[in-house]
């Protein structure tokens, strides 16, 4: 959002202020005082919202709107007609417009936890709800066997037939167990890329995961990977239950993995700590039934419950458009229950739910807490991580989504403007600024990371923005705003977005595969560097003679010890090897006659500015300034 910053007042200066205030005539003063009041024009008083737009604020004050962007201007603020400020900056350049701007009445409600569904706690019927989990580890550790292998073995027969390709969330039923609590108890797992280029993603899998089931190999051990889910977990405050795996390999070594571990904060509870360990071969499907059972303990112990009688609220783990379904959301239900036909806004999108399905595609009719669900009937596609509450009315859907447009709208331009601020401090001077939209958030995530590789010393790639989704007439705004190159993956171009774009010069382009992408982003970038200088050795040159030297003309005799000479060449001579002059070759004689150049062994007369600075027995070296563009790899 465009902001200001407003000059701090210290409590000291506050004081001192009240006091004065005393003086003339406020809480304490004996007698008022009458003053004089400074003839100020009368300031004209405007009650204003949290977030207004640059247009909504010009009509309210009355004032032309390109008058309210000049003032911003002169605060430092670029924001168009439509965008937004907040108000704390509306409030300063209001009172540079003699505008005094007072906070609206009736506060819109925009916060997420504003948005109803705080029901009562005691009108609240909490049940327990199936523990979320997320398998995190080293790469090679083996996260993907061991998810493999439960989905195959857990999942039932007429889920699994019905999973064809990577899915993000699914939920499984333990059914061997000798604990009678346990059996048939589900548990909700999260596969997030698990691959270092998704560690954004894994970061919001620690945020919305119960528990953590950290992999370590035995025959590896604690590796980089291994460490930062540890920190990220405790960061996060999720608990961890370690999976060892491989075991059934010669050269596991369980002993020294526990050591690392417990190096690492996690102590096993046979050791006195309280980290369960359960030793697994994904491979084998060893000890899978422990895990699945300690996963179901750990629960128990959090007590982790939810209330499904409430409206519906949960998070978008995964979303993509779909031909004959339109916006396609996968979301984890926190909260409540989400049921066909309820009208529901997910961030800045809403719609009624018209499709409800499992993560297997299977129709349904609601899901509940912990329950991974598709949904379809959204007006637009949601991004990842967006919120999803339900409403009674759509009415109440779309305001929601609209409020939440708005602050994503403010948002964005304060985090664009955050990143040319950082990269202002940074002091780089080459940027290339861009704004990605991406198909699939997993796709987003790889071409964030590699883009992110994508830079030198003084030159690197600034993402103004990025998104799921088509490249929208909002998105051309801010390209436009912010001098970027709006980079489309998989996805087409709004009209709205295509004119804006033509109107404003604004390059939109279109890529299917990453590294296409990614190439294209490094060539923009190396585009911007200036060119390296480099001067090219042609020939060596001992000064035996000087000819001429007079107003008019110098001429020195030389000859060509390597290499050769010619007219246009630069000249460096050097006196005890020290550089004392520099020159160019304006023309040469070879005998008595004119030449274009003289090679390695002759003599020559070389033509250099009057009052060259050469004298005879100066070594000169002959060469040549190209320029080479350079490239960032
Ligand atoms: P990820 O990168 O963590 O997803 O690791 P993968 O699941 O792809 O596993 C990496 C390699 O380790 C693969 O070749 C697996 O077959 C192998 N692997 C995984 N689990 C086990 C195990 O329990 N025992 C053995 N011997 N190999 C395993």
């Amino acid at each position: 959002m465009a902001q200001i910053q407003r000059k701090k007042i210290s409590k000291k200066e506050e004081r001192s202020a009240r006091r004065i205030g005393d003086n003339f005539g406020g809480r304490g003063a004996i007698e008022p005082i009458k003053r004089k009041e400074p003839q100020t024009p009368q300031k004209r008083v405007v009650e204003l919202p949290e977030i207004v737009s640059v247009k909504d604020f010009a009509d309210k004050t009355g004032l032309p709107v390109a008058q309210v962007i000049t003032t911003l201007m002169k605060n430092g603020v670029l924001a168009t007609i439509n965008q937004t400020i907040d108000y704390e900056t509306a409030s300063i350049i209001g009172d540079e417009l003699s505008i005094e701007v007072i906070p609206e009445k009736a506060v819109s409600k925009t916060s997420r936890e504003d948005i109803s569904h705080s029901a009562d706690q005691d009108t609240q019927k909490l049940v327990s709800r199936p523990p979320v989990v997320t398998v995190m580890g080293h790469v090679d550790h083996g996260k993907t066997t061991l998810l493999d292998n439960i989905r195959k073995s857990k999942v039932a027969e007429s889920e699994s037939g019905g999973i064809t390709q990577h899915i993000s969330a699914y939920q499984v039923v333990l059914d061997k167990t000798k604990n009678k609590d346990l059996q048939n108890r589900t548990i909700t797992f999260l596969d997030t890329p698990g691959h270092a280029a998704f560690s954004t993603m894994r970061e919001h899998g620690t945020t919305i995961t119960d528990i953590v089931v950290l992999i370590v190999a035995a025959n590896d051990g604690v590796m980089p990977q291994t460490t930062e889910v540890i920190e990220k977990s405790k960061a996060n405050h999720v608990p961890i239950i370690v999976a060892i795996n491989k075991v059934d390999l010669p050269d596991a070594d369980i002993m020294r993995t526990k050591q690392q571990l417990s190096e690492h904060g996690l102590v096993p509870e046979e050791w006195g700590g309280s980290t369960v360990m359960v030793e697994i071969s994904a491979k084998q499907g060893r000890g899978i039934d422990d895990l699945l059972e300690m996963i179901l303990l750990q629960a128990d112990l959090m007590d982790l419950k939810a209330d499904p009688d409430s409206g519906a609220v949960g998070v978008i783990i995964e979303s993509h458009m779909e031909k004959g379904h339109g916006a396609l959301a996968l979301a984890l239900i926190e909260n409540g229950t989400v049921k066909i036909g309820d009208p529901v806004a997910i961030g800045s999108s809403y719609g009624r739910v018209r499709v409800l399905e499992n993560y297997t595609g299977r129709p349904i009719k609601e899901a509940g807490p912990s329950f991974p669900v598709r949904i379809a009937g959204l007006k637009s596609l949601p991004g990842f991580g967006d919120r999803l509450i339900s409403f009674t009315s759509e009415k109440e859907a779309k305001d929601a989504a609209l409020r939440s447009e708005r602050m994503q709208s403010t948002l964005r331009i304060a985090t664009a403007k955050k990143v040319q601020h950082d990269f202002a401090e940074s002091g780089k001077t080459i940027e290339l600024n861009i704004i990605i939209k991406s198909d699939v958030v997993g796709s987003l995530e790889a071409i964030k990371k590699l883009l992110s590789e994508v830079h030198s010393q003084e030159a690197s790639i600034k993402i103004i923005s990025e998104g799921v989704g088509p490249v929208s007439e909002s998105d051309a705004t801010l390209a436009q705003a912010t001098g970027s190159k709006v980079l489309a993956f998989r996805v087409p171009t709004l009209m709205a977005a295509k004119k804006i774009a033509e109107k404003e010069g604004i390059k939109i382009q279109r890529f299917d595969v990453i590294y296409e992408l990614v190439d294209s982003a490094k060539a923009d970038l190396s585009a911007l560097l200036p060119p390296e200088i480099i001067e090219e050795e042609v020939g060596n040159i001992k000064i035996l003679a000087i000819f001429r030297d007079d107003k008019k003309a110098f001429v020195a005799g030389g000859l060509v010890e390597s290499g050769k000479v010619a007219v246009g060449d630069e000249i460096k001579v050097f006196q005890n090897n020290n550089e004392e002059y520099r020159d160019k070759v304006h023309s040469l004689r070879h005998g008595k006659s004119e030449t274009k150049e003289c090679v390695s062994g002759t003599e020559c007369g070389l033509g250099l500015n009057p009052g060259a600075n050469v004298a005879v027995g100066d070594r000169a070296t002959i060469f040549r300034t190209v320029k080479k563009l350079r490239k960032i790899e």
